[in-house]
C-alpha cells in the first residue's frame, strides 16, 4: 500500500528525520492561507502516488499569492499524469505547501526489501534528484549499497559509511547519520516495503533535509498497524484492484480482454503465461486462493466482470485438496446467479475431475470446456477474438 508524500513525511519526523516545515490544502485559498503560515517563497506539491510530478508541473515554486493561487489552481481537481502513472493520470485533490529549501546538493536515498538476500538494502548515490533507474543506467558507480544484517539491524556506522561514501563534510556527516538511521527505524518498526527520499538535500545553510519521501507497506502487516492502515487513499488506486483486495481477493489488474480466474499464485502466472503464448491478452491475475469456496467463486466473478475490457473468462483451477465437481458446482451457480452472457472457458484438473466435468457439460449453460491449459488458453483467446 502506498502513501502520500505529507503522510509519510509526517511519520519520519516522529523518526527524528528532518523535513521542511508544511501543511496541507485543499483549494487555492487555504494554499495562499498555509503560505502565509509558512512566511516567504513556498513550494506547492500535488499529493498523487506517484513519483516525477516536478517534470509533469506537478511542483511549482511561487514567490507570491498570485502564483500560489495558479499553480494551486492548475494542479486541483485535475488529473496530473507522470511517467509512472499511465496515460490515464492520478486526481489531485491534495496539495502540500512547503517552505522553499536553498538546495546546494540531492542525494538519493532508498530503504528496499531485497528478495535475493532477504534482507533490507539501503541504496545511496550522490546524484539525487533523479529517478534511481536514471542513475543506474546514467551513474551506476555513484550507487552504494549497504545490507542490513537482521539479527543486529542497521548500525550506526554503516550510516556513517553510507554518508562518507557520499563524499560530504564531517560536519554534514553528524546530521545526515540520524536521518538515514530515523529511515531505516521508520522502515522496520512501520512493516514498510520501500522508503525513497529523492532528494534528501543538504542546504546552502548546511541543515539536512528530506524534500521528497515516498512510503510503502507490506499490506500483510496492515492488521497490526491501523494507524498505517488509516492513510490508505483508495481514489489513488487502480479501482479494479481496490474492489477485489476489500473483499479479500488477490488480483493485479492488466490491459487485456481476457478475465482469468485461477487458484494459486503459480497456476495464475502460468495461465497468463499460456494466454501470451495463444496470441491473446490477459485482463487481470487473480488468485481466489487454495480453497476455491462457491462464495470465492462468484467474488471472482463479480471482481472480473468489473472491468469493462473483458470479453471472455478463462477459469482454471487445479484442485488438489479441493474437488473439482464442488469447484464445477461453484462456477455454475455463480455464472447463473449473475446471468453471465459473456464465453466462460473451464479448465479443471485434478481430485474428481470427470465428475466436474459433467456438471460443466450438463448445466445447460454454454460454459466452453477444455481439457489442458493450453487448449484452455486457445478457447479463451478465440472466443475473445470471436467477441471483439
Ligand atoms: P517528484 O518529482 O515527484 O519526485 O517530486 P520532488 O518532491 O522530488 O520534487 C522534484 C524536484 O523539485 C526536486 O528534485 C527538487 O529539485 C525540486 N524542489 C522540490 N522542493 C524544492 C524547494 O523547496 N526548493 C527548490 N529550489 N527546489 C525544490
Ligand atoms: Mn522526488
Amino acid at each position: 500500500m502506498d502513501i502520500h508524500e505529507y503522510q509519510a513525511k509526517e511519520l519520519l519526523t516522529k523518526f527524528g528525520v528532518p523535513i521542511p516545515r508544511g501543511g496541507l490544502a485543499y483549494s487555492p485559498e487555504q494554499a495562499t492561507y498555509r503560505a502565509s503560515e509558512l512566511g516567504g517563497p513556498v513550494v506547492v506539491k500535488a499529493q498523487i502516488h506517484s513519483g516525477a510530478r516536478g517534470k509533469a508541473g506537478g511542483v511549482k515554486l511561487c514567490r507570491n499569492e498570485r502564483e500560489i493561487e495558479e499553480a494551486a489552481e492548475s494542479m486541483l481537481g485535475r488529473k496530473l499524469v507522470t511517467h509512472q502513472t499511465g496515460p490515464a493520470g492520478k486526481l489531485v485533490s491534495r496539495l502540500y505547501i512547503e517552505e522553499a529549501t536553498n538546495i546546494d546538493r540531492e542525494i538519493y536515498l532508498g530503504f528496499v526489501m531485497d528478495r535475493a538476500s532477504e534482507r533490507i538494502v539501503v541504496v545511496a548515490s550522490a546524484a539525487g534528484g533523479m529517478d534511481i533507474e536514471e542513475i543506474s543506467a546514467t551513474q551506476p558507480d555513484t550507487i552504494i549499497r549497504v545490507t542490513v544484517d537482521p539479527a543486529v539491524g542497521m548500525q550506526q556506522f554503516q550510516a556513517r559509511e553510507l554518508a562518507f561514501g557520499l563524499g560530504v563534510d564531517p560536519d554534514i556527516v553528524n546530521k545526515l547519520v540520524p536521518a538515514i538511521m530515523g529511515c531505516y527505524r521508520a522502515f522496520r518498526d512501520l512493516d514498510a516495503m520501500m522508503v525513497e527520499i529523492n532528494p534528501l538535500v543538504i542546504t546552502k545553510e548546511k541543515q539536512v533535509l528530506a524534500l521528497d519521501a515516498k512510503m510503502s507497506f507490506d499490506e500483510n502487516a496492515l492488521f497490526r498497524r491501523p494507524h498505517i492502515a488509516e492513510l490508505r487513499d483508495k481514489s489513488q488506486e487502480d479501482p479494479r484492484e481496490t474492489y477485489a483486495s476489500d473483499r479479500g481477493l488477490s488480483y493485479v489488474g492488466l490491459d487485456g480482454d481476457i478475465g482469468c480466474i485461477v487458484n494459486g499464485a503459480g497456476l495464475a502466472m502460468a495461465t497468463l503465461d499460456m494466454i501470451k503464448l495463444a496470441g491473446g491478452e490477459p485482463a487481470n491475475f487473480l488468485d481466489i486462493g487454495g480453497g476455491a469456496s462457491p462464495e470465492r467463486v462468484t467474488k471472482s466473478f463479480k471482481a472480473v466482470l468489473r472491468d469493462k475490457n473483458v470479453r471472455a473468462i478463462l477459469v482454471n483451477v487445479f484442485a488438489g485438496i479441493n474437488r473439482c465437481d464442488w469447484v464445477a458446482k461453484g462456477v455454475v451457480d455463480a455464472v447463473k446467479e449473475l446471468d453471465i452472457k459473456m464465453p466462460i472457458v473451464v479448465r479443471l484438473a485434478g481430485t474428481n475431475v470427470e465428475e466436474g466435468r459433467k456438471i460443466i457439460d450438463n448445466s445447460g449453460l454454454t460454459v466452453i470446456s477444455a481439457e489442458t491449459l493450453a487448449d484452455a488458453a486457445k478457447k479463451a483467446v478465440e472466443a475473445a477474438k470471436k467477441a471483439a
